[in-house]
C-alpha cells in the first residue's frame, strides 16, 4: 500500500468534506424538483371549464371538502376549482 505524504492525505480528505457539504444542498434540490408542480399560468389554467372537461372530472383532481369547493391538483399548484380547465386536463376512466 503506498503511503500517502500529510500534503496527499489533506487534498484527499478536503475533497471528502466537501462532497459531504455540498450533497445534501444537491439532494434537496432534486427533491425539490421531483415533487414540483406546474404553475397555473404555465398550463393555461382557468377558473371556467371547456365544455365538459373540467377539472371535478380530471384524474389529476384532488376535490375540496365538499364538492363545489375549490381543491387541488396533483401536478398544478394552488387553489383548483372543480370548474377549472387547464392544457394537461386528462379525463378519468
Ligand atoms: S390537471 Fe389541469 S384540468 Fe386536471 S385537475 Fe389539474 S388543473 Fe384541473
Amino acid at each position: 500500500m503506498q503511503k500517502l505524504t500529510r500534503r496527499e492525505w489533506f487534498k484527499s480528505s478536503g475533497k471528502v468534506v466537501i462532497a459531504a457539504a455540498v450533497a445534501p444542498a444537491v439532494l434537496a434540490n432534486v427533491a425539490e424538483a421531483a415533487t414540483s408542480k406546474a404553475t397555473q399560468a404555465s398550463v393555461q389554467y382557468v377558473t371556467h371549464p371547456n365544455g365538459k372537461e373540467m377539472c371535478s372530472n380530471c384524474k389529476f383532481f384532488i376535490p375540496g371538502a365538499k364538492a363545489n369547493e375549490d381543491g387541488g391538483c396533483k401536478v398544478v399548484a394552488g387553489k383548483i376549482s372543480p370548474r377549472g380547465y387547464c392544457t394537461i386536463y386528462m379525463p378519468k376512466k
